[in-house]
C-alpha cells in the first residue's frame, strides 16, 4: 500500500513519514500544492493525507483538480481544530474524511486503514481468503491460525492481493503499489516476492493470471496431482466454484 502525504510544515511532514513508514507503508511527500498536484496526479496511491494550508496551491483547489480529472483515490485532508467550515468544504471537494490539527498517529494510521479497506469494498478489519487472515490493524498474517513470518516488500505485496483479493492484479500495479516513488524499482523483485509467499500460504491461493498478472482466490480443493482448476471468490462465502482459471 502506497501513501503519499501533502504537508508543507517540514516536522509534520516528517512525523508523517516516519509513523506511516513505521505502519509498513511506501510512502511518497509533497511540500507545496503545486509539487503534490503533479505527483498525485501521475502516480496511483491507495490514499492521501492532504494538509489544506499549502504554498502556490491550497489543498482545496489541490482536491478538486485532482476528483475534476477523474484521480477517484481516497483523501483524508487535515483542518484546523475546530475548522467546521474547512471540513465542510474539503468534504464537498471529494474529501473521504478530515482530521483536526492536532492530531494522534494512532487516530489517523487507523482512519487510513479505513479509507482504504473501504476502497477495496471491505467493511471488517480483518481480510480473509479461504485459510488466510489478514488483520490490517497490526499487519498480522496468519494461516489456519499460525502466523506467518514475512519481511516488509511480502507484507506489502500480501495485503496489496488481500485488498483486492478476486481480482487479477498485474505486475506493473504491484509495482506501483509496494514501493515509493524514489525506489529503486525493479518488476522483477515482484515474481521474487510472490515466489516466497507462494512458499509461505497454501497451494493454489496465489494464481498465475497468463499474460495479465496474479489473482489472490480460495482454491476450491487440492488434488492429488498437485494442479489445481477450481478457485472459488474469497468473498463468496465459498459455493460458487469457478472454472474460468486462464
Ligand atoms: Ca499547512
Amino acid at each position: 500500500m502506497r501513501i503519499l502525504i501533502v504537508e508543507d510544515d517540514d516536522i509534520l511532514r516528517r512525523q508523517l513519514i516516519q509513523g506511516l513508514q513505521a505502519a509498513g507503508y511506501a510512502v511518497d511527500s509533497a511540500a507545496n500544492g503545486v509539487d503534490a498536484h503533479h505527483v498525485g496526479d501521475s502516480s496511483p496511491y491507495d490514499a492521501v493525507v492532504l494538509d489544506l494550508g499549502l504554498q502556490q496551491i491550497d489543498g482545496l483547489t489541490v482536491l478538486r483538480k485532482w476528483r475534476s480529472a477523474g484521480r477517484d483515490m481516497p483523501v483524508l485532508i487535515l483542518t484546523a481544530r475546530d475548522g467546521w467550515h474547512e471540513k465542510v468544504a474539503g468534504i464537498d471537494a471529494g474529501a473521504d474524511d478530515y482530521l483536526g490539527k492536532p492530531f494522534h498517529m494512532e487516530e489517523l494510521l487507523a482512519r487510513l486503514r479505513a479509507l482504504i479497506r473501504r476502497a477495496g469494498g471491505h467493511a471488517s478489519a480483518e481480510l480473509a481468503c479461504g485459510s488466510l487472515t489478514l488483520d490490517t490493524r497490526n499487519g498480522r498474517a496468519t494461516v489456519d491460525g499460525q502466523a506467518l513470518s514475512l519481511t516488509s516488500h511480502e507484507y506489502r505485496v500480501l495485503a496489496y492481493l488481500m485488498h483486492h483479493r478476486d481480482k487479477v492484479i498485474s505486475r506493473s500495479d504491484l509495482v506501483e503499489h509496494i514501493y515509493a516513488q524514489d525506489f529503486d524499482r525493479d518488476a522483477n523483485t515482484v515474481e521474487v516476492f510472490i515466489a516466497r509467499l507462494r512458499k509461505k500460504l497454501p497451494p493454489g491461493l496465489i494464481e498465475t493470471v497468463r499474460g495479465l498478472g496474479y489473482r489472490l482466490t480460495a482454491p476450491v480443493d487440492a488434488p492429488a496431482n498437485g494442479e489445481i482448476h477450481q478457485h472459488r471468490l474469497c468473498g463468496s462465502g465459498g459455493n460458487d466454484a469457478r472454472h474460468d482459471r486462464a
